[in-house]
């Protein structure tokens, strides 16, 4: 009972869509229980020709449909279901006279049709992307809805007794009701299949948007994006006040000929990490190449010349660990703050300089 409430939850959040199988049960089980009534009414009536008909409806549903739905075989299903509401509609009718209502059935039948066909796991549409099934489904309906409209007035009602004409009431209001709660069903599973799907297709595209935008070691942004992300800040704000660091780590080829490549890996990681701990939420961090690191802080020079040696110590302190050893490794660090007018090359490349006299001149420290 908790995992139905939970699932009916998320049907209703769009996180989840309700399963074929249990959908064509449902319906089975509405149309089973519709005709039950129709039966206990026609018995009453003593329209017996209808009253059978409408036990082998009930009988249809419970037992064939129930297991056509287990079996997945939606389409033949629709399709029987399709001429069973569509001739009981048509003979009651007929054989009632006006005024029972039988005919609206019909008419939700229409989104009926587009839906289920719709939603059949491997549909074959026409070229058009339109199932032909419901437009054949439809051509039938609106035809017969005609062809009865005309025979109520040429042949005379079959079942014209009291019995029969107390329980028209019934009949109309009833088949209307259920009609419209029909049509209901079928606009709020398309509607709710309609937000699954955009809800996933939403969920999909940031992603693919993640992937596409950060390394998959580090998380850290790749060069595109992040060329992307700063020339975009750039152009909003003409006033924009940042700087770019980059980092090297020293003599990492040294952790991997020492350690191996899963444990350079890892130090990568663990570094991404600690510079993303280092600076805030609205600055950005970049794999800008094999252990080189691109960060833009915002903010004017004493910011990112602090920032750049908060991120040295952190690293310096930090300690990583292989099989048989623990040990620690350094960073080199180049600063440059933006100044308008300037291209977001050039000042990499002034944030490179610094770094490579860094890397000449003792490695682990802080140029700016
Ligand atoms: P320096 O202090 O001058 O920067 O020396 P270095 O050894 O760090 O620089 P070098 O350019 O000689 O070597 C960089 C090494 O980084 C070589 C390369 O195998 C390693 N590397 C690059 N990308 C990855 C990676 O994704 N994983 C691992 N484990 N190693 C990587
Ligand atoms: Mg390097
Ligand atoms: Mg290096």
């Amino acid at each position: 009972m908790k995992e139905l409430t939970f699932k009916i939850k998320q049907v209703f959040m769009g996180t989840r869509v309700i399963e074929n199988q249990v959908k064509y049960q449902i319906l089975c089980g509405v149309c089973a229980f519709i005709h039950l009534f129709f039966v206990m009414l026609f018995f009453y009536g003593k329209a017996y020709f209808l009253l059978t008909f409408n036990i082998i409806s009930v009988f249809f549903y419970l037992l064939v449909g129930m297991i056509f739905a287990a079996k997945e075989k939606y389409r033949i299903l629709f399709i029987m279901a399709f001429f069973e509401i569509e001739l009981n509609s048509d003979i009651s009718s007929v054989m009632l006279g006006s005024g029972y209502e039988f005919m609206i059935y019909t008419l939700s039948l229409i989104p009926g049709a587009f839906y289920m066909a719709h939603t059949w796991p491997s549909t074959s549409k026409s070229k058009y992307g339109i199932s032909l099934i419901p437009l054949i489904s439809t051509s039938i309906i609106g035809a017969s809805y005609v062809v009865v409209d005309v025979l109520y007035s040429i042949i005379p009602a079959t079942y014209t007794g009291e019995d029969m004409e107390r329980l028209k009431v019934v009949f109309h209001y009833f088949n209307i009701m259920a009609a419209v709660l029909l049509l209901l069903v079928f606009s709020i599973l398309s509607a709710f299949e309609v937000r699954y799907i955009w809800k996933m297709l939403n969920d999909e595209n940031s992603r693919l948007g993640e992937i596409a935008a950060k390394d998959p070691l580090t998380k850290a942004l790749n060069r595109r994006s992040l060329n992307e992300l700063i020339s975009r800040e750039m152009s909003n704000d003409s006033d924009i006040k940042f700087g770019l660091i980059i980092l090297d780590i020293d003599d990492f080829k040294n952790v991997n000929d020492t350690y191996g490549h899963n444990v350079g890996d890892q130090v990568l990681i663990g570094i991404a990490n600690t510079i993303k701990a280092s600076i805030r939420d609205n600055d950005l961090l970049c794999r800008w190449g094999g252990e080189e690191f691109l960060i833009m802080v915002h903010g004017s020079g004493d910011d990112f010349a602090v920032i750049a040696e908060r991120i040295r110590k952190n690293v310096e302190t930090q300690e990583f660990k292989a099989e048989q050893a623990v040990f620690k490794v350094t960073v080199t660090l180049g600063a440059s703050e933006y100044q308008t007018g300037l291209k977001l090359r050039t000042l990499i490349d002034m944030a490179d300089q610094k770094l490579y006299f860094g890397k000449n001149h003792g490695k682990n420290q802080v140029v700016v």
